[in-house]
């Protein structure tokens, strides 16, 4: 992993990639979008499967174009059990597990499971510390734009372990969290957020394979880092992709409800 201290650029230029699942086509528009922004490294926040129709080809991309990927609840689900699941991905999930199964190369199919067993719950780097779901309950817990007025218990206890700045996923809305606590849309600041000197922050890249916050354009961001984290900045994107290629991917699945498909149409 690239060292702070040893880096002779200044800044860091981090793309961070979260919530894939599954969703080739939305995943080869964002590496090719990203590989024409000068990003130093990218990192991924996890549930690179569930839900969409081509997860080898998805692990496949992350674990080679990524320099680490956290662990999602839909990845926890595929390797060990779905835990509060509904039905609709309960069935993705145990259908991923057999499409990963079934690689008749056995080497090959080792690798796989290998990549995805090796999946750390946390990463921390410089003044970041990187979860899927929140500091709190890594794996499960979601962090929504809503509890900043509704849960002000949860986001004290939230923003309580975190020294500095956050990258957190599963929610598959982009934005940004600050202590006071408040929500940011990406359209509030003009897609780039500068973080001001001792504020803390929680920064979500929201989905590149199923956004959920009625734009149905991949999401992904590009953090910007300093040695010292101070007037770090974050840009994100939002990309059109082939999704009917990917819907129509779905439909012809059986085992992958269509609602699953539809969904992605309308960015929910
Ligand atoms: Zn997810």
């Amino acid at each position: 992993m690239l060292a702070f201290a040893t880096l002779t650029e200044p800044r860091l230029r981090t793309a961070i990639i979260s919530d894939v699942h599954s969703n080739l086509s939305a995943l080869e528009t964002v590496l090719s979008h990203i590989d024409g922004q000068r990003v130093d490294r990218i990192i991924s926040l996890g549930d690179i499967v569930g839900y969409g129709p081509d997860p080898v080809e998805c692990v496949d991309l992350v674990a080679s174009r990524c320099e680490w990927s956290l662990m999602g609840n839909h990845d926890f689900g595929v390797l060990y059990e779905p835990t509060n699941f509904n039905a609709a991905a309960e069935q993705s999930a145990y259908w991923t597990r057999r499409q990963l199964d079934g690689e008749t190369n056995r080497a090959t199919a080792e690798k796989r499971w290998n990549f995805l067993g090796r999946l750390r719950v946390r990463v921390a780097f410089g003044s970041y510390l990187c979860v899927h779901g929140t500091p709190r309950r890594p794996i499960n817990e979601y962090l929504f734009p809503e509890d900043v007025v509704n849960s002000v218990i949860k986001m004290r206890q939230i923003f309580e372990r975190i020294d500095l700045y956050c990258l957190v996923g599963h929610t598959h809305v982009p934005g940004i969290f600050t202590d006071e606590p408040d929500f940011y849309c990406p359209s509030d600041f003009e897609n780039v957020y500068t973080m001001r000197l001792g504020e803390k922050v929680i920064i979500n890249p929201g989905s590149v394979g199923q956004p959920r916050d009625s734009d149905p354009r991949a999401s992904y961001a590009i953090l910007e880092a300093e040695v010292d984290g101070q007037a770090d900045k974050v840009e994100f994107f939002r990309l059109d992709y082939d999704i009917e290629r990917t819907v129509k991917r779905i439909h012809n699945t059986p085992e992958l409800h269509d609602w699953l498909g539809d969904r992605l149409r309308q960015g929910r």
